[in-house]
């Protein structure tokens, strides 16, 4: 998975590239799908949710440019994959979800594979961000939005990075925010397609 999908793609960070040869991605599946679960797709999980196809994950991490000492905001916890990924990379954090069974099911597999201690789930709606604990060096949004929340803009430190898929059903941006100096600049990494992120900044 790592040669194949990732490093061919251009998945360059090292330390991506570890976390994701680290993480068990088979313990964070269905039963059902734990047999073709390094396959280069998404996944079922339940509750019309898919774990993200492992380069989509990687691309996330890498873009958050994380060098270990950042707190992290991750808005669709699902499985909790991605949320371990995340939390090899960076010392803390905090994902929210908004289905509770998922979020119960995310807990229970962070906890299993002793991922838990850096990694917070949290149920709720994250459009709105966790303000909390904000803010945040980095944001992940596993969900495609509307439009970029504005809670989230508010909550990421500057300098910090924002990751996010925006557009409609058929057919989303991830876009890559940077904000430094008080100013935010935009890239888009790739087109994607993920579910859509509900809520009340999101499709409702
Ligand atoms: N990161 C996950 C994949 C998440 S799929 C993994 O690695 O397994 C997207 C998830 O976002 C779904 O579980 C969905 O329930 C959740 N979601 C959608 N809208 C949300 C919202 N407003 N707040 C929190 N979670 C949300």
């Amino acid at each position: 998975m790592v040669d194949r999908q990732l490093r061919r793609r251009g998945i360059r960070d090292e330390r991506v590239l570890a976390a994701m040869l680290e993480i068990p991605r088979e313990q964070f599946a269905t039963p059902e799908t734990r047999v073709s679960c390094y396959g280069d797709w998404a996944m079922p999980i339940g509750h019309g949710q898919t774990i993200s196809q492992p380069y989509m994950t990687a691309l996330m991490a890498e873009a958050l440019e994380l060098t270990g000492d950042e707190t992290v905001l991750e808005i669709g916890a699902g499985s909790g994959y991605a949320a371990a990924v995340l939390g090899a990379l960076a010392a803390q954090v905090v994902t929210v979800e908004i289905v509770p069974t998922l979020a119960e099911l995310a807990r229970e597999n962070l906890r299993r594979t002793g991922r838990d201690g850096n990694v917070t789930v949290v149920c709720g709606d994250g459009s709105v961000g966790f303000p909390e604990m904000a803010p945040y060096d980095a944001i992940s949004v596993a969900a495609g939005a509307p439009e970029i929340p504005a809670a989230l803009l508010e909550q990421l430190r500057d300098p910090g990075r924002l990751v996010i898929p925006v557009g409609g059903y058929g057919h989303q941006d991830l876009r890559v925010l940077l904000k430094e100096g008080g100013k935010v600049s935009d890239r888009v990494a790739a087109g994607c397609l993920f579910v859509p992120l509900r809520g009340a900044d999101g499709w409702r």
